[in-house]
């Protein structure tokens, strides 16, 4: 098995994995998600293609915590049609043209009486809402400002052939064995129809990183859970509470495919090593991005993070929710998306891992002085990835005076400000040279 190093990530496998991500997310975005039904199950298949998947199926009616699973929702047409048999917000156009979770209609109505009955987006008159009612039977349509103020006056026929019956709501899961039990958890919501960066970016990117790890050996064990917002993360972690202990770090994943700079959310202790790892990683590659303090108004991390829960649980986005215009609009389209920018979303997250999987303690064998590095040619890089001759040279000074056995190379990373990733390079390199050595008992 090869080990795990994300450094050795050439640029041609880069725009790889963005390209591939790119056309798996093409494939799903057709697909009518909700946090129940077939679309779900559908989408689970597909991201099976790259990690085999094992599914659990949590019955209708199954208690979860304070929450209980909702029926399941399946639909296959639904239109507004006209006297004159014109047919507008046609559910086989788009599936955000019906409110998601409507109940079946069939009914009859004037024009102003179906008003109420219609969403749109007055200030972006192109685009069509997303709208849902998960918890309350309703229903209703939605359509684009432009199109609502071209329907003609008269007798319309609503129709919604959906059912809503007791089923189950579908939760998919990967895990990668490491040599260790202790678990990073990566989780990414399933329940949005044809919305790109909210939510299929996250379903690529971490079905990309699971297919990265498939083949990889890791000392963490990394568990993917592909669930519906909420009363998904909910269902999962009441199904699994016995095992929640053995996660350590844990990743929201959404947001990940247009070209804004990173947004971390960090756990709600602000201090886990999941948020500096992150912190670190992002110091480092992307200047531009920012750390947010967790908040309970968030995505999945809130219901990780519970206070009965309390798992160190941050999410990375790049576009800010509630604050980029084009969610849960027909705008988040795979025209919002870059394969560049999914393919450095993805990278980030590996970066991160590999600071989870080489933050170790380590012991200065020559503590006594400097050591003299130019005689044993350890200015010269065995990496062969870093130009920075500088950076090197700071790296292993810090390396060997901060490795009393108390500092990780995380602490190092924060303390100098110098790439982690750089400073796992010289601790290897040093300890090859005989002048480091892993101090075991402080493991973490
Ligand atoms: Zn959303």
């Amino acid at each position: 098995m090869n080990s795990f190093q994300t450094l050795q990530l050439g640029e041609a496998e880069l725009a790889a994995a963005g390209t591939h991500m790119l056309g798996l997310m093409r494939e799903l975005y057709p697909i009518c998600r909700s946090i129940t039904g077939p679309g779900v199950r559908d989408t689970l298949a597909m991201v099976s293609r790259l990690a085999p998947l094992s599914m659990t199926e949590v019955p209708t009616g199954t208690r979860v915590f304070d929450w209980t699973v909702p029926k399941e929702w399946s639909i296959s047409e639904a239109y507004l049609e006209h006297e004159s048999g014109r047919r507008f917000a046609e559910f086989r156009h788009s599936n955000l043209h019906v409110v998601g979770y409507s109940v079946p209609i069939d009914v009859s109505m004037s024009l102003d009486q179906l008003r109420a009955r219609i969403h749109t987006l007055p200030d972006r008159p192109d685009w069509i809402p997303f709208r849902s009612s998960y918890y309350s039977e309703d229903w209703g349509f939605c359509m684009s400002e432009s199109e609502r103020l071209a329907l003609p006056q008269g007798q319309y026929r609503a129709v919604i052939r959906s059912s809503l019956y007791d089923g189950a709501l579908t939760l998919g899961e990967y895990v990668h064995r490491g040599s260790s039990d202790d678990e990073v958890l990566v989780f990414a919501h399933t329940c949005h129809p044809s919305l790109c960066n909210d939510n299929l970016s996250g379903i690529v990117v971490a079905a990309e990183l699971a297919a990265y790890l498939r083949g990889r050996s890791t000392r963490y064990t990394y568990r993917f859970v592909f669930a519906p917002a909420t009363i998904g993360s909910i269902a999962w972690m009441a199904m699994n509470e016995a095992r929640l202990d053995n996660i350590r770090h844990g990743l929201v994943l959404a947001m990940l495919g247009d070209s804004g700079p990173f947004h971390y959310h960090r756990s709600r202790s602000g201090t886990a090593t999941i948020d500096r790892a992150a912190g670190a990683v992002l110091r480092s590659w992307h200047p531009d991005a920012t750390a947010i303090d967790f908040s309970p108004w968030g995505f999945d991390e809130r219901q990780f993070n519970s206070p009965g829960i309390k798992l160190p649980v941050g999410r990375l986005n790049r576009a800010l929710t509630g604050q980029y215009p084009q969610e849960h609009t027909s705008a988040d389209s795979l025209e919002l998306m870059s394969a560049n920018a999914l393919a450095e979303s993805w990278r980030t997250c590996l970066r991160v891992f590999e600071v989870l999987e080489g933050d170790r303690r380590y012991l200065n064998l020559s503590p006594k002085g400097e050591p003299q590095l130019g005689r044993r040619g350890l200015y010269r890089t065995t990496g062969g990835y870093y130009d920075g001759v500088a950076d090197r040279q700071m790296g292993l000074l810090w390396v060997l005076n901060l490795s009393d056995g108390e500092a990780s190379l995380l602490d190092i990373a924060e303390r100098s400000g110098l790439e982690f990733g750089l400073l796992a390079q010289c601790a290897r390199d040093l300890e090859a040279a005989g002048l480091l050595a892993p101090a075991h008992d402080k493991a973490h």
